[in-house]
């Protein structure tokens, strides 16, 4: 092979594509690894809050949104919790369990798991060229050749991992979506941030409070008042709307609800420690008590004022004086304050992209294409999302994995 040709190149070098060069290459096989960005791995060095959320202990098809879980089932179980365990382990990097059953590396340093997968790529023999952003792929003698911001480059198989949408700052732009069209793939109809921060209304109290966080439980609410999805966790308060696991955890089930139907709403419960009724039950007892004072025993001074706002209560009534509607008032916004939210913060604040390539135009057990022999997909350009935890991730292991392998 001449040194701008190869035997695979690997568009994208993410956490998908890397892992997709390094088994490539420890089969033998000669590869280059093309990549648009100056800085290598932006998205590894700033996920889980610099420390990366490596994986998840307990993975299955169930953590993720997608058009086909039997295929995430396939692939997971493909390339295990526990082989990237060992794979890390083998390149040096020990991984430690959280409470939370997240998985990060003991140093709590993501450049540990960046330095460890760029090493594992030189050392199996993988030639990384960057920044060179590939601009398009064509079929050429059996073969494929990549359009290059420099030297057009041919090669006998093309792995196609240029992520989503998500941070585009990081490189991964949508330009892979183009690329795998022009070999007749399709994409999803819906195409959108998710995990991503939420944005309310400019004047909402909540917006006046922020930096506050607090255990809590979202319900995503259609119009006709059923309950279409759920999720518990930490919700943080910011000057924009909510964010925090909990936040970014609903945002997919939101935005895609959002686009049938703009009358969609979220109710959060900000203190589900406790029932409704056992709120009640504790305004009633509370007598002479100014209402603020009580919520203080609930909630930060800042946020007792927004619930105050919000409930149109003043918060010098007494316990005792509340009339019924007020007492509901005050309940309804600790348990079900209604959120109605105009977006979500978009694709420079989205950890993923909801949606992709279906997983139907690929062949599981390799990860290739149905619309072109030789091309190879992987990573968050398919039409898959996980929660919060590490589960992205693991997805881009496993999909890079096989892609990898492939005889
Ligand atoms: C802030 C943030 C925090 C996150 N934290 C976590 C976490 O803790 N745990 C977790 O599991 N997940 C986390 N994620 C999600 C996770 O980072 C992604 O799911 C994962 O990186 C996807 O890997 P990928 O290789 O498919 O795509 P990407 O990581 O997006 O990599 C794609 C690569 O392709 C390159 N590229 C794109 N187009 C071209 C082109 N035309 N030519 C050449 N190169 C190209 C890009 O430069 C990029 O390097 C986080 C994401 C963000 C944004």
């Amino acid at each position: 092979m001449s040194k701008s040709n190869a035997e695979v190149v690997v568009v994208g070098a993410g956490a998908a594509g890397l892992f997709a060069a390094i088994h490539a290459a420890r089969r033998g096989r000669d590869v280059l690894l093309l990549d648009g960005a100056k800085k290598i791995g932006a998205k590894v060095l700033v996920a889980g809050g610099g420390r990366c959320n490596v994986t998840h202990h307990a993975v299955s098809e169930h953590d993720y949104h997608t058009g086909s879980k039997p295929v995430v089932r396939n692939v997971l179980r493909s390339f295990t919790v526990d082989d990237t365990i060992e794979f890390f382990e083998r390149e040096g990097v020990s991984l430690k369990r959280e409470r939370t059953g997240k998985l990060f590396p003991t140093t709590d340093r993501a450049r540990t798991v960046l330095d460890a997968l760029l090493q594992a790529a030189v050392q199996s023999g993988v030639r990384l060229e960057h920044p060179r952003r590939v601009l398009g792929v064509g079929p050429s003698d059996g073969g494929f050749v990549l359009q290059t911001e420099s030297d057009p480059v041919r090669a006998k198989r093309v792995i196609l991992a240029t992520g989503g949408r998500a941070l585009p700052k990081s490189g991964s732009d949508g330009l892979g979506y183009t690329i795998a069209e022009s070999f007749g793939h399709t994409t999803t109809d819906r195409i959108f941030p998710a995990l991503v921060p939420l944005v309310l209304p400019g004047g909402h109290p909540f917006r006046d409070v922020p930096g506050i966080a607090l255990p809590a439980i979202l319900t995503v609410v259609a119009r006709s008042g059923k309950h279409l999805a759920q999720t518990k966790g930490d919700l943080l308060l910011t000057h924009f709307g909510i964010s925090g696991p909990a936040a970014l955890d609903i945002s997919h089930a939101w935005r895609d609800a959002f686009e049938d139907d703009h009358e969609v709403h979220i109710l959060a419960n900000l203190y589900p420690s406790q029932t409704v009724e056992q709120t009640d039950a504790s305004i009633q007892k509370s007598g002479g008590r100014p209402v603020r004072a009580w919520l203080r025993d609930h909630f930060p001074e800042r946020l007792c004022v927004a619930i105050l706002n919000l409930s149109g209560v003043s918060g010098e009534t007494p316990c005792a004086q509340l009339s019924k509607p007020q007492r509901v008032a005050i309940r309804s916004c600790m348990h079900e304050a209604p959120l109605r939210f105009e977006d979500d913060r978009g694709w420079h604040h989205a950890e993923v992209t909801m949606g992709g390539i279906p997983l139907s135009e690929i062949r599981w057990q390799n990860m290739s294409s149905r619309k072109a022999d030789g091309l190879f997909l992987c990573g968050e350009i398919l039409d898959v999302d996980g929660r919060i935890g590490g589960f992205n991730f693991q997805w881009a292991w496993a999909s890079g994995y096989l892609a990898g392998c492939s005889d």
